[in-house]
This record gives C-alpha cells, sequence and structure tokens, in this order.
C-alpha cells in the first residue's frame, strides 16, 4: 500500500498529540474531533482498509480494540460510554487508507448516525 500520513505520523515525521503506544499500536488525537474525546487508534503494520484484512490480522485488530477498550477505562469514561468507528472506503467516510479506529466519548452519541 501507499504511504499515508499516518505512516508518517508513526515515523514521527508528521506532529502528533499521542495519548498512547505500545509495540503494536499507537493511539493519537484526531486533528478535527468530533467529540469531546476523540483518538485515532492505529496499527502500526499498515493495512488499507477492513477489506484488506486476512487471518493472519486478528489478532493484530484483536490488539486494537482492546487498546481501546483499555484507554476508555483508563481515562474513566468507559462506564458513562463511548463509541468505537472503523470507516470503510469511499460510503463508510474513510478518508485515510491506512486502517483506524476512531474512539469518541465525552458526550451522548446519536444514533442511527449521519
Ligand atoms: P477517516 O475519515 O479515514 O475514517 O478518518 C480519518 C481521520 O483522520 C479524520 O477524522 C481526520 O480528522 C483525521 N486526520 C486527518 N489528518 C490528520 C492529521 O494530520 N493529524 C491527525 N491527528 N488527524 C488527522
Amino acid at each position: 500500500m501507499t504511504d499515508t500520513l499516518f505512516a508518517k505520523i508513526i515515523r514521527r515525521e508528521i506532529p502528533a498529540d499521542i495519548v498512547y503506544e505500545d509495540d503494536d499500536v499507537l493511539a493519537f488525537r484526531d486533528i478535527t474531533p468530533q467529540a469531546p474525546v476523540h483518538v485515532l487508534f492505529i496499527p502500526k503494520t499498515p493495512i488499507a482498509t477492513l477489506n484488506d484484512l486476512t487471518a493472519a490480522d486478528a489478532l493484530g485488530v484483536g490488539k486494537l480494540v482492546l487498546a481501546a477498550a483499555r484507554y476508555a477505562k483508563a481515562q474513566g469514561f468507559a462506564e458513562d460510554g463511548y463509541r468505537v468507528v472503523i470507516n470503510c472506503n469511499r460510503d463508510g467516510g474513510q478518508t485515510v487508507f491506512h486502517l483506524h479506529l476512531h474512539l469518541l466519548a465525552g458526550r451522548a452519541m446519536r444514533w442511527p448516525p449521519g
């Protein structure tokens, strides 16, 4: 896959407000937050979209989700609740083609989404 701005954030070539990092996952605040808390969790090994996942990626995706859930607990908003979103391709609203999980919190979310 082609290089994306998220790969540049992983390499520290573009600044970002990083809130969590481990061997597999990086998390940083979205530059255009849609909620009081809006953090993007990305795998350090790039995958373009959900469509590109294979069985070999299952552990990595699990780590991504687990990192987000742990962050929510650590930050104290897990009990109030939050939303996790992964957009895929045009109709899903994906604009950066490095798989990422949006963690949104700090306000009541509407359903259905727009
Ligand atoms: P998508 O639309 O692909 O699901 O989400 C991409 C997200 O990346 C958007 O919410 C957008 O605001 C965010 N974003 C785009 N450029 C940057 C950037 O340079 N830095 C950060 N931190 N977020 C960005």
